[in-house]
């Protein structure tokens, strides 16, 4: 596997409308979507930055996982995400390389996309996600 270019950075925030706030009227980005993932507890609010998104996460549960990451490390970078033809191929092949992995399948994120998370315990404390 090859990823071809970073999809998007995910950003836990607290305020999803004040971060927007902040990304749109000081960086000048503008929100093109703003979403509810259920699966994930998460609301999701996306800038386009050339080819990359910015990804802005905001609980919808206070036992989220966006929640419980702000609770032990506060805002700011999530995760990583990368794209990838294959999703499934390339789980497998990490797989066979003993990567640690927290979606042995994928599973639909934002955007109808097909996305899978990696463990940060292999991947040197970050949180990657794949997603095609
Ligand atoms: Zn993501």
């Amino acid at each position: 596997m090859k990823p071809t270019h970073i999809e998007h950075i995910g950003i836990a925030v607290k305020d999803l409308q004040a971060s927007i706030k902040f990304y749109e009227d000081i960086l000048g980005l503008k929100c093109y979507g703003v979403e509810e993932v259920k699966d994930q507890k998460v609301k999701t609010a996306f800038f386009k930055v050339g080819q990359t998104k910015i990804e802005l996460l905001e609980s919808t549960e206070p036992d989220g996982p966006i929640a419980k990451f702000i609770e032990k490390k506060g805002e700011g970078i999530h995760h990583i995400a990368f794209a990838v033809d294959d999703v499934e191929a390339s789980l497998k092949g990490m797989e066979s390389k003993g990567v640690q992995l927290i979606d042995k399948q994928p599973r639909k994120g934002a955007e109808e996309m097909s996305i899978a998370f990696l463990h940060p315990k292999s991947t040197g404390g970050v949180l990657i996600e794949l997603c095609e």
